[in-house]
């Protein structure tokens, strides 16, 4: 590993950056073994590369795209759950979902997470360490080289937390939106955040068409830091704040995560306050007016966790009352729920068994 360690990570480069590192060598080569990185193909499949330039990449280089560990397919929709080993043997999962709009994956950008929500698999052992671009990019390569599909729709939302691993993140999008290379457009691309405040103004800046979604998950400060300690640093005010920032700087409608779990912020009062507490940061005193959307995730059980999922009618209820108060708000399709395991269980499961 010593030696993998201190070589290149290729597919973490631009085209430019893969030119700058070949100096000597023709510029269109940058361009060439750009292409073959993001199609997923390895040095010694480049054959339009001379055989001299494939081994000093191979001597000097590394393309870090996991192998698949472990697979969960479902046989009643096409899911398929994927637990990827890293190149140091770090694993994460993603999950690959068939939708009418296309073939989307749900991507790791950390091996664990430092953001401590209380109903999240992923942040149980802490965080490992943060992916780099390449790694979260060769989840979806080698996605596509299982499924012989081609993924047309990635969202940031499974193990770890994007805007913690910013420049990973960042540089990921840049590089799976390169006309060169995946060419997936930003806006078929969701990166979900627990709301560190500053990283959302860092990202409002760089004016991406991405769809920015925020996990909620509460209607007021109390019951939210009771749940995600991120909320004692940035609370919900600070929160919406940013996003309104967001949305004046890059005009996307912002959508909000809200689990729900029994007992904690199901009643019909959170769902009012909610809804009031959204209607008053989308409406500005100048009369501007930020879109929003509320998708409601009835909580995956977690091992070991006391908390559970509403029943059906009370999920219904009370997204009924969320668009009886004038917020837009659907309930997310459940996908795969005979491979049942939330978000970063897999993992944990794994290494329990090892
Ligand atoms: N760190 C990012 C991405 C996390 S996972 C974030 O916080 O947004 C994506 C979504 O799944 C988040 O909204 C997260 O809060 C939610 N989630 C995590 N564990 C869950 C569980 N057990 N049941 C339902 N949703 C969960």
């Amino acid at each position: 590993m010593a030696d993998t360690e201190c070589k290149i990570d290729i597919l973490s480069m631009t085209p430019e950056e893969i030119s700058d590192y070949l100096k000597g060598e023709p510029r269109f080569r940058a361009g060439q073994i750009f292409k073959w990185l993001s199609s997923g193909t390895d040095f010694d499949g480049m054959t339009n590369i001379p055989a001299s330039l494939r081994q000093r990449l191979k001597d000097e280089c590394i393309i870090k795209t996991p192998r698949v560990k472990k697979k969960l397919s479902s046989k009643l929709d096409g899911t398929i759950k994927y637990l990827f080993e890293l190149y140091d043997g770090v694993c994460v999962e993603a999950v690959y979902m068939v939708y009418q709009h296309g073939n989307t994956l749900c991507v790791s950008s950390q091996a664990g997470c430092r953001m401590g929500c209380k109903f999240c698999a992923s942040t149980k052992a802490g965080l490992l360490r943060s992916l780099s671009a390449s790694e979260i990019l060769g989840e979806i390569l080698a996605a596509e080289a299982d499924t012989g599909t081609r993924i047309s729709n990635v969202v940031m939302m499974g193990m770890g937390e994007p805007l913690d691993n910013f420049d990973g993140t960042v540089r990921f999008l840049q590089l799976v939106s390169h006309p060169d290379g995946k060419n997936i457009g930003l806006r078929h691309i969701s990166v979900s955040t627990c709301g560190i405040v500053p990283r959302i103004y860092d990202l409002a800046k760089l004016d991406l068409p991405i769809t920015l979604s925020i996990s909620l998950h509460a209607s007021n400060n109390d019951s939210r830091s009771a749940i995600m300690p991120i909320n004692l640093s940035y609370p919900i005010e600070k929160l919406l704040a940013a996003c309104r920032d967001y949305f004046a700087a890059t005009g996307r409608r912002i959508s909000f995560e809200y689990t729900l779990i029994a007992g904690k912020n199901d009643s019909f009062s959170a769902a009012d306050e909610l809804a009031s507490k959204l209607k008053s940061s989308m409406t500005e005193e100048d009369g501007t007016y930020m879109p929003v959307h509320v998708n409601l995730i009835p909580l995956n059980h977690v091992d070991g966790s006391s908390m559970s999922r509403p029943d059906k009618n009370r999920v219904n209820a009370f997204r009924d009352r969320l668009i009886s108060r004038g917020i837009n708000a659907t309930v997310r399709r459940r996908l795969g729920p005979d491979i049942d395991a939330a978000c970063g269980q897999l993992r944990l499961r794994e290494s329990e068994s090892e």
